[in-house]
């Protein structure tokens, strides 16, 4: 089987404890002659391994003697939502989220010009608006709509080409194709798009050869009539240090914006987001939460996560109470001294995932954390867990100390001690922050796809 013959090979090839965290638990459900699919115990493992191993995962592949095969990190979530939803699973895109849909999408009057526009030029690729410029802040759904209308397309017009990139991986790609020459056949490759789906054009910012780039790649698809579609926090004329030329081809075709959703838009799509995980959200729950958290839907789908994660963990059932305290800031004073947690919620990441990430970079091995060992070495290792628990996910003391088996003044005097020792010890401090940046890094919510 192809990844037990990677799987053995980097087994060889990497620390015993990072195999043991993030390659153990792994396993092949299918394969075909040009993908593989890998069973995860969480998205948080396909950010781990996506970063961190795919370099040596690719050398294996080659030194087995492999063929090269497109490999999808996938939860057993997605796995049966994917096969509920694609009986053909040969239907779905290798580039784009298929979960991203039109009909996943929720319509309302703050997002309204931008479906419309979006489902215009999937009926019509290339000959409705070209090109199509959508802005809007971030989690707002410009992403979610350049798939849709890559995976529509890709239903109903099968023989188009359907490229989706982001800015940032577009240069990148440019960067590599200059390193080992093969500039020639990266122009090829995007030139053949009949649809490009170029993702975050503010980051172009600054970034004049992949400007130019783009630019005559612009030009050539335009001329032949194939669709653009871009996507930016900023409207074309607010671009930073993107050039003119560029900026005002970007406005030829139709600018649409998006902007927050209104309080009927976030209690559907909370509803939806629910519904497709198969759990009911009482209305009042669901109010309750879209009153809260109005920018960004990410955001909404966090704070979702974390009730559904609580309601399981203490398998209670959703109500208006249990949203209440899974939402609550509960900012302690750790948390509130401690910048590094700004802007955490966006992350997707469970206590589990904390653990080993922890166990790797401390080099514990996990299940040592979570038993009696009370040595030092596994102690303070544990107490960073509690911590970090506490802090990036909002566990209760009761939560943790379920976890750890241990009692919740345990688990309170760790968390305390660890602190106490960030206010007094700065290299221990950078430790906490080189882990909690690799959470992280590591976390981040999208880019997941199947
Ligand atoms: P952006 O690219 O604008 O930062 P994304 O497209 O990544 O935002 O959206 C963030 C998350 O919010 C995604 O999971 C997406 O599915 C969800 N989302 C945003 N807007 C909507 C909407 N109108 N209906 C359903 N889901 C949405
Ligand atoms: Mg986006």
């Amino acid at each position: 089987m192809y990844w037990v013959k990677v799987l053995h090979l980097l087994q060889q090839r990497i620390r015993t404890q990072s195999f043991n965290n993030w390659f153990k638990p792994t396993q092949q459900i299918s394969e075909d002659v040009s993908s593989v699919k890998i069973l995860i115990p969480s998205s948080f493992f396909r950010d781990v391994i996506q970063r961190s191993y795919l370099d040596i995962i690719t050398s294996c592949i080659k030194d087995a003697h492999l063929p090269e095969k497109e490999l999808s990190f996938v939860t057993s979530e997605e796995w049966e939502e994917f096969r509920s939803q694609h009986v053909d699973s040969q239907k779905v895109h290798p580039n784009l989220n298929p979960l991203y849909t039109f009909d996943q999408f929720v319509e309302g009057s703050s997002n309204s010009n931008a479906y419309a526009a979006c489902r215009a030029v999937s009926d019509n690729p290339g000959k409705s608006y070209n090109p199509l410029f959508i802005y809007g802040g971030v989690g707002l759904g410009k992403t979610h709509l350049l798939h849709a209308i890559g995976n529509f397309v890709y239903q109903h017009f099968p023989n188009k080409n359907i490229i989706y990139v982001s800015s940032d991986a577009f240069m990148n790609h440019l960067v590599e194709a200059y390193r080992n020459g093969s500039v020639h056949e990266m122009r090829k490759y995007y030139r053949s798009s009949d649809i490009l789906l170029l993702d975050d054009v503010h980051t172009l910012g600054g970034k004049e050869r992949t400007q130019e780039e783009l630019f005559s790649l612009f030009n050539i698809l335009y001329q032949a009539n194939n669709q653009i579609v871009l996507a930016a926090d900023q409207p074309p004329a607010s671009l930073v240090n993107v050039e003119k030329r560029l900026v005002s081809r970007f406005s030829w075709g139709l600018v649409v914006d998006i902007q927050p959703p209104e309080l009927e838009v976030r209690i559907a799509i909370l509803q939806k987001k629910a519904q497709f995980q198969g759990i009911t959200l009482p209305n009042d729950v669901a109010l309750y939460i879209a009153e809260n958290i109005k920018g960004n839907v990410r955001l909404l789908e966090g704070a979702l996560k974390s009730l559904i994660f609580h309601s399981s963990i203490k398998s209670e059932s959703i109500t208006l109470d249990l949203a209440h305290k899974a939402l609550d800031p509960l900012a302690s004073p750790s948390l509130q001294s401690y910048s590094n947690f700004k802007g955490l919620p966006n992350l997707h990441i469970t206590l589990n995932d904390i653990l080993l990430t922890v166990a790797e970079y401390l080099n514990v091995p996990p299940d040592i954390l979570k038993s009696k060992n009370n040595r030092p070495h596994v102690v303070v290792p544990r107490q960073v867990v509690m911590y970090l628990a506490r802090n990036f996910l909002h566990s209760s003391l009761t939560e943790i100390a379920q976890f750890f088996n241990k009692h919740h003044t345990t688990v309170m005097y760790g968390i305390d001690k660890i602190s106490e020792t960030i206010a007094k010890d700065s290299k221990f401090k950078e430790q906490i922050d080189k882990i909690v940046q690799l959470i992280k890094e590591r976390g981040k919510s999208f880019e997941n796809k199947l």
